[in-house]
């Protein structure tokens, strides 16, 4: 099979392709990405693939680490270990966390299972050859997940606090709730990052991990990861770029009625392909025209988009084109595309091209545990990574994954009422942006500012506060 096809080794060959079109078919939409992977990362897959296919549901090991898990009593050192993760928040929050949480896998030689729910459902192809990365519905702590008290009680910071005595004498728990967010768990978020417990972590065999942030750059700080995950990405900023191509592939669903349908009826034809994603947190009439004025602010001072010609209609303007441009609008609301369609396509630009504006979806809200929602949302969050321009919107994961996936430095527009008004700033690297990073030195136990350790990774464009990898 060609090496475009299998993006560079990337996608494992053997597959059948009809049971996930987009895993090889996303050639034929997305240009060739010019950074290839290493071939540490590639065998690192291919180890990882065969600990997932011998380690993963229903496999001989999976029912021994089970009835671990109910005897709570962890003994041989030469089972599989896992890393469960579960949902919290959006879409483009969970692709993130969930690609932090192979990296951590990778790392770690655990096998990543998804507690799915139903609102994930037929999002995503399987990544892993033969085999699932679904977590079983009869797997046994399921039925604990949603009691908080329960999850303290076995985090991993709740246990250091209440259990440091037992943990230390060498009694390894079966399982350990691992918890990092924005907030809570505080301690849990502290701790992981430091390397004594991560040997402490290593014992484990079950780790549940509730994230909705991209972690991933954190194990380029953490010393005993450090090393291992620069071979892996000696070129920093294609973290998300390379897990990110291999680890989700819509679903035949999204592929053939959203995505290409939608593709090769609006942006195959366009010489060039401009995504608008508007994300507006707290969205109200006000805070729409802001981003309005923003985004023409933005588009016009960067030459993305050109000028019109008010005296003039489309209608009225001679053939004599130069080219065309398609505009992909991507928002919970319908303004943009109304503004936007209102300038471009009803009067002509003053360069002489000629543009389409398009708008797949406008949902009013993010509609909370809808399947039929979330496949919108992807298949959105995928078109604009075949764009060959990006606006992104500061803060927004749903951006961060599109302009990866798709090898992009976007523009990103400026949170309003957030530091100086400029409307957008370049990227400097395509990398998602790592919203709540540790501020902790393990050893000296002061504050420490994860954005000035070493020189790959620096603040996000978009918070003062993030780091990301460049
Ligand atoms: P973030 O909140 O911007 O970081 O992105 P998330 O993807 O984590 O959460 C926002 C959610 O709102 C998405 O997952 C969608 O459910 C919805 N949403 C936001 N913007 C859009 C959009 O442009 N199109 C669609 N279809 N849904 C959106």
């Amino acid at each position: 099979m060609a090496n475009d096809k299998l993006l560079d080794g990337l996608s494992p060959p053997g597959f059948d392709e009809r049971s996930c079109l987009s895993k090889y078919g996303s050639v034929l939409y997305r240009k060739i990405s010019s950074h290839k992977p290493s071939p540490f990362l590639l065998s690192k897959l291919r180890n990882y693939e065969n600990l997932h296919k011998r380690c993963g549901p229903y496999t001989e090991p999976y029912n021994r680490t089970l009835k671990i898990l109910k005897s709570g009593h962890v003994g041989s050192t030469t089972m599989c270990k896992y890393v469960v993760w579960r949902p919290d928040n959006g879409l483009g929050n969970r692709m993130v966390s969930i690609a932090s949480s192979f990296l951590y896998a990778l790392l770690t030689n655990r096998v990543l299972l998804l507690d799915h729910g139903t609102d994930m459902a037929d999002l995503f192809c399987e990544p892993f050859p033969n085999t699932s990365w679904l977590l079983p519905m009869d797997f046994p702590l399921r039925n604990q997940f949603r009691n908080s008290e329960l999850r303290y009680a076995h985090s991993l910071g709740g246990m250091l606090e209440k259990d440091r005595k037992n943990l230390l004498m060498g009694s390894t728990p079966p399982y350990l709730y691992l918890t990092i967010k924005k907030r809570d768990y505080d301690l849990d978020k502290e701790i992981f990052y430091c390397d004594k417990n991560q040997a402490l972590l290593g014992k484990i065999p079950w780790l549940i991990l509730l994230s909705e942030q991209y972690f991933a750059p954190s194990f380029f700080l953490i010393p005993s990861f450090k090393n291992e995950a620069t071979k892996l990405f000696p070129e920093k900023e294609t973290v998300f770029h390379h897990l990110g191509r291999y680890l989700f592939n819509p679903s035949n669903q999204v592929w053939k009625q959203l995505i290409t349908r939608f593709y090769d009826a609006n942006l195959a034809n366009a010489d060039e392909r401009i995504g608008l994603q508007l994300r507006v947190f707290h969205a109200n009439a006000g805070q729409i025209q802001t981003v309005v004025d923003q985004l023409l602010a933005c588009t016009l001072k960067k030459k993305l988009l050109p000028e019109i010609d008010t005296r003039n209609s489309v209608a009225s303007s001679s053939n004599n084109w130069t080219s065309t441009k398609a505009i992909l609008i991507t928002s919970l609301y319908p303004e943009f595309y109304k503004n936007l369609s209102n300038r471009y396509l009803v009067h002509p630009s003053l360069t002489g091209e000629v543009f389409g504006v398009y708008q797949p979806s406008h949902e009013g809200y993010q509609h909370r545990g809808d399947n039929k929602h979330n496949m919108k949302a992807w298949a959105e969050i995928y078109l604009l990574s075949l764009c060959d321009v990006l606006v992104t919107s500061a803060w927004s994961t749903f951006g961060y994954v599109a302009q990866s996936l798709g090898g992009l430095k976007p523009w990103i527009l400026h949170k309003p009422g957030h530091g100086v008004y400029l409307p957008c700033k370049r990227a400097t690297s395509m990398e998602p942006c790592f919203h709540y990073p540790f501020s902790y030195d393990c050893k000296s136990k002061n504050k420490v500012d994860a954005g000035s350790l070493v020189p790959y990774i620096r603040q996000c464009e978009d918070r003062e506060l993030g780091i990301k990898l460049f």
